[in-house]
């Protein structure tokens, strides 16, 4: 069946008080931005507890679905009709005929009805409504039959003050907070699994992202920068368009390799990344830094090595992979349409120089020891590479 009205349900949770109105208004400017890839006429607002989303035309309730099943904050999708307040005989044939074109006349399911009322001034009580829709189904539909407990269809009849609301489904949303509720995050993103996942997630909890990525070219490839592109595009679908800041890291990779041990390259090169970061995300009004890190997941990623990589950060870092198996994170990726795109074989800037034997209990004092050997060229060099600054808005699709 197809429909014009879909009713929008939210959690409850944290929309306590003053917060609502901005987490209601962030959920119709997603809402309205996830509907645009329908190319039809919405009307979405909203309402006390609820938005709307009307098109102007019928519209098969799965597409409407499909739009929104990124769109997070929302629990709960209903396709609904909306019918004119008039006489109780009139909803109760409305009623009928709704469950005719949707379950057919030989429908032998259960069924109760759920009434409220927000209009008070409506002459029949909730409970007079159930139990009079109740009886009127029961006459039109022989095979169907009460179930107070667990009813196969839940019939939804919502009096409000100009109209009424009758809806069947409620099919699930992604759930979450809106886009746009909590500020934004600078994501580290690399070409890797982790760190797209690590971005939805936060991206799931209100927060919009900045992201930076770091190549070195001529050691890494356009194909590896394309790469990155099309996981910060998957990303988008969910948090609304990512600022990508590009930032050409070669030559300081080149210098750390020249001057530094081997084994604390990789830490090194951390340390240096999240300094360039948090550089731009300052810049930029975001009030922490993402990674895709998980605890002991390789030798960058110990807590020993997260306290060294952390001394250089004034700003918080988040990583909400942090206790995931990798196995989890796949999963994950899977889920949110990223892993295709991760597994590509295309070289890392860290893997190109990564060292055979990297050190995983790093001690903070021995590596600043190592820094000073970059003392003379190194405030050049990150300025320099802050100026390859590459910044490409990444849109959904
Ligand atoms: P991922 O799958 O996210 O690449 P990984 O397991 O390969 O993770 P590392 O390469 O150790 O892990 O990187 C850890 C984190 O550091 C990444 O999740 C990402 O946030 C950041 N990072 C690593 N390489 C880059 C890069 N080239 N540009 C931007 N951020 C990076
Ligand atoms: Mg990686």
């Amino acid at each position: 069946m197809r429909f014009k009205v879909f009713l929008i349900k939210y959690a409850e949770i944290g929309v306590k008080g003053k917060n609502r109105g901005s987490f209601e208004d962030a959920l119709v400017k997603q809402v309205r931005r996830a509907l645009r890839k329908l190319h039809q006429s919405f009307n979405v607002y909203k309402q006390p507890g609820r938005i709307y989303a009307e098109s102007e035309e019928e519209l098969e309730a799965e597409d409407v679905t499909g739009a929104l099943s990124k769109v997070f904050g929302i629990v709960g999708i209903c396709p609904a009709v909306q019918l004119k307040e008039g006489e109780f005989d009139d909803l109760a044939l409305s009623v009928t005929d709704y469950m005719e074109k949707m379950y057919g006349k030989d429908c032998d399911k259960s069924f109760k009805v759920f009434a409220r009322r927000t209009k008070k001034s409506y002459p029949m009580t909730s409970q007079e409504i159930n139990e009079a829709l109740g009886e009127k189904i029961l006459d039109a539909f022989p095979n169907m039959h009460v179930d107070v407990h667990e009813p196969q269809i839940p019939v939804y009849i919502e009096v409000r003050d100009s109209f009424i609301n009758l809806y069947t489904k409620i099919m699930p949303g992604p759930g979450g907070m809106p886009v746009g509720t909590a500020g934004k995050l600078m994501l580290l993103l690399s070409g890797g699994i982790d760190s797209p996942v690590a971005g939805y997630m936060v991206a799931k909890r209100g927060c919009k992202i900045d992201a930076t990525y770091f190549h070195a070219p001529p050691y890494t490839s356009e194909w590896a920068k394309k790469k990155v592109i099309d996981l910060a595009r998957i990303v988008a679908e969910y948090s609304g368009p990512i600022a990508l800041h590009i930032i050409n890291f070669a030559e300081i990779q080149m210098a750390i390799y020249e001057k530094c041990p081997h084994e604390e390259l990789t830490v090194i090169m951390r340390r240096y990344m999240m300094r360039i970061a948090q550089t731009i995300a300052k810049k930029n009004e975001c009030l922490g830094l993402v990674t895709g890190e998980s605890i002991g997941q390789v030798a960058s990623q110990t807590l020993h090595s997260m306290a060294v990589t952390n001394a250089v950060c004034e700003l918080p870092v988040y990583r909400p992979c942090i206790g995931l198996d990798k196995q989890e994170i796949v999963e994950l990726s899977k889920d949110i349409g990223a892993f295709e795109t991760s597994i590509l074989p295309y070289e890392d800037c860290c893997t190109t120089f990564a060292p055979d034997h990297p050190v995983t209990h790093p001690n903070l004092e021995r590596i600043e020891l190592s820094e000073k050997n970059l003392e003379d060229v190194i405030d050049e060099m990150v300025e320099k590479a802050l100026a390859t600054d590459e910044i490409l808005w990444v849109r959904p699709e």
